[in-house]
């Protein structure tokens, strides 16, 4: 079959903030580089203005559609796969996290499933489809070594224009996670075993792509400061060498245990670690999956030695365990309050496809009937808690939301943040200032889409 273009279609919901969307599909931008020079490839984000009209127009029997798609988009996925086809469309190719999760779902309407990393099949796809051989799974069971995978092309680079269209670009430098939280979708897709990528590859595809603010895509970051402390120290003193304005990334609480790689990730301009304490509630300890365990006075400790190298601390909690009451939402706030945190995200459990989580909800007859998986998006609640009403939760989580969130208590933070970075250098106050209050903001338009859907 001619294959005219490859287009790659990723759904979104944020749409633009003032003028830019939050981040590009750095999966999609990898995708992309895989094609061949000698096939036009483009990318479509929803985030940047609407789809629909533009698939029914633009797209024909030559186009080869690729949509990847996280479960709460998996809908808007299915939409665009319908008028793709209408368009004349042949093959809508469908991968990413709910897909590899729940490949029987998306195989009700995709002509393809993608499961797995793709870097290997997703070629294939392409040279089967000019062959006319296009098969309805392609199951990538191989974990890829990072090195040398999927390098972003200057043609992609080009056409994305991240800097002019994107508030903060994505970065990889490891993939996966040993630990085994029962709610958890990441080891599901990116495996439990960390793999990591060459530094130099880090340091030349930053300078590449012209960017001095990053967000890591790493599943757990910070636990490689325990397995392989000397790969991190070679990151951080290479980091330190660009001129980049910060970056942030997900870590655990170990991280405070080592004091000499915190103070090379400040010198690496490394803005802050989002740490995954989870809960405040120590009877939720089975269901963390041996990284936090409820204890307060550890995390407290943790925080100040991290605050104490330059380094901000974003904790993150869930709601929602079987042991919580709308109590532990509030001593969760008051935590995070007497402890200084920088900020806090509060997401609601989320019984994702795959995960040990929903099997138990599934026996248990938990999860509440007919939810769309648009509202699987931890700010909504899915399944019937334990120990509150499904009513009591969402109230008591809509109460904190609007407390935690206030614009009065995001300035707070935020100036807080900022002051705590004046001490190394002032001059360093206009380059961390965005950083300082973004994340929280974040949060708060987050929280705002329980009111949308
Ligand atoms: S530590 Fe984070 S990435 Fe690792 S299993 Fe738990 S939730 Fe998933």
């Amino acid at each position: 079959m001619d294959l005219r273009r490859v287009v790659l279609i990723h759904p979104g919901r944020e749409g633009r903030i003032f003028g830019k969307a939050p981040s590009p599909s750095y999966t999609l931008m990898r995708l992309a580089s895989l094609v061949p020079d000698e096939i036009e490839v483009e990318i479509w984000e929803e985030n940047l203005g609407p789809l629909d009209a533009r698939i029914r127009n633009e797209l024909g029997p030559t186009d080869l559609v690729g949509i990847t798609s996280k479960t709460l988009a998996i809908e808007s996925a299915e939409k665009f796969a319908r008028l793709a086809h209408e368009a004349g469309v042949k093959v809508v190719a469908v991968g990413g996290a709910h897909a590899t999760l729940m490949p029987e779902d998306v195989a009700r309407w995709a002509d393809v499933v993608f499961t797995g990393e793709a870097y290997f099949t997703w070629p294939q796809l392409i040279q089967d489809f000019m062959n006319d051989t296009v098969k309805p799974l392609y199951n990538d069971t191989e974990w890829a070594d990072l090195a040398g995978v999927a390098r972003l092309t200057d043609r992609v680079l080009k056409m994305v224009d991240e800097n002019r269209h994107y508030w903060t670009p994505l970065l990889e430098v490891t993939r996966g996670c040993p630990r085994n939280c029962s709610f958890c979708t990441a080891i599901r897709v990116s495996g439990q075993k960390m793999r990591f990528r060459p530094v130099e590859e880090i340091v030349e595809e930053i300078e590449r792509r012209k960017i001095d603010r990053f967000f890591l895509t790493d599943d757990n970051f910070g636990l490689a400061f325990r397995l392989d402390p000397a790969y991190i120290e070679k990151l951080f003193l290479a980091l330190a060498k660009l001129p980049l304005r910060g970056w942030t990334t997900q870590a655990e609480m170990m991280v405070a245990e080592y004091p000499d790689l915190l103070d090379l990730a400040r010198k690496a301009h490394l803005d802050k670690f989002f740490i995954g304490f989870e809960s405040v509630n120590p009877n939720n300890r089975r269901e963390l999956g041996g990284k936090s365990k409820g204890l307060t006075e550890q995390y407290r400790r943790a925080i100040k030695r991290v605050h104490e190298h330059g380094i901000g601390v974003v904790g993150l909690f869930v709601y929602g365990f079987d042991e919580d009451t709308p109590a532990t939402m509030w001593e969760t706030w008051e935590f995070a309050r007497s402890a200084g945190l920088d900020s806090m995200s509060q997401t609601i459990l989320t019984p994702y496809p795959g995960t040990p989580f929903r099997a138990q909800l599934i026996r248990e007859n938990r999860l509440i009937p007919n939810t769309p998986w648009r509202l699987y998006d931890t700010a909504h609640i899915t399944y019937y808690p334990k120990q509150m009403s499904v009513e009591e939760f969402s109230r008591e989580y809509d109460k904190i939301c609007k407390t935690v969130y206030h614009p009065v208590r995001i300035a707070q933070r935020g100036l807080r943040s900022l002051a705590r970075v004046s001490k190394y250098s002032v001059s360093m106050i206009p380059r961390k200032t965005f950083s300082s209050f973004s994340t929280d903001f974040g949060y708060r338009k987050t929280f705002e889409w329980r009111y949308v859907t």
